[in-house]
């Protein structure tokens, strides 16, 4: 089946969520669906190609779902990157801005050898302020991005462009 197509028939759109005006996307169906959950993995692995990266980096909390997946069809490790606090050793810390306030992400100091390949992974993409912050630790912690994927791209928000030069694949915009 088309994987865009997949993942447009699996979001339950809730309005009003977390905060009036916001219509939030919700993937818990896809994750839900056994054979579709499976399609999606294997259409994010051989759209980069195993071989192409060397670890895969996942985004509290949706993105440690997918990453662990793409981990395990291709037998590499797990990384996750979590929200500021969490992580129980040194690591690396970024802020980003919010509609209010701020938030942070970290990663363990050590968690890529150096110049390693790594696929960062989230499930939804919008403003772009996760994904970019992420990237900046990935780097920082000594990792090369091979490759950054999101389940759904909100083409009405900045995401894309914020992250330019670097290349986001979506199996779905909208
Ligand atoms: P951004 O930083 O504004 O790009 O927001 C992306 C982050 O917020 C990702 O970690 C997503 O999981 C989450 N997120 C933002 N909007 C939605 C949505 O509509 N559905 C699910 N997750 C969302």
């Amino acid at each position: 089946a088309d994987l865009a197509e997949l993942v447009a028939s699996h979001i339950v759109d809730v309005p009003d969520f977390p905060k009036p005006g916001i219509l939030f996307k919700d993937l818990t169906p896809l994750f839900a669906d056994g054979p579709v959950f499976r399609e999606v993995i294997d259409g994010i692995v051989a759209y980069h190609g195993a071989g192409s990266f060397d670890v895969v980096a996942g985004i509290e909390a949706r993105g440690f779902v997918l990453a662990a997946a793409i981990a395990y069809a291709t037998g590499l490790g797990v990384v996750p990157v979590r929200k500021a606090g969490k992580l129980p050793r040194e690591t690396h810390r970024a802020s980003y801005e919010l509609e209010y306030g701020e938030a942070a992400l970290e990663v363990h100091t050590d968690a890529f050898k150096p110049g390693e390949r790594v696929l960062v992974v989230d499930d939804v993409l919008a403003t772009g302020g996760t994904a970019a912050t992420t990237l900046d630790l990935v780097e920082r912690a000594g990792g090369t991005v091979a490759g950054f994927t999101v389940l759904l791209e909100l083409s009405f928000l900045p995401g894309r462009d914020r992250l330019a030069p670097r290349e986001v694949h979506a199996l779905l915009t909208v």
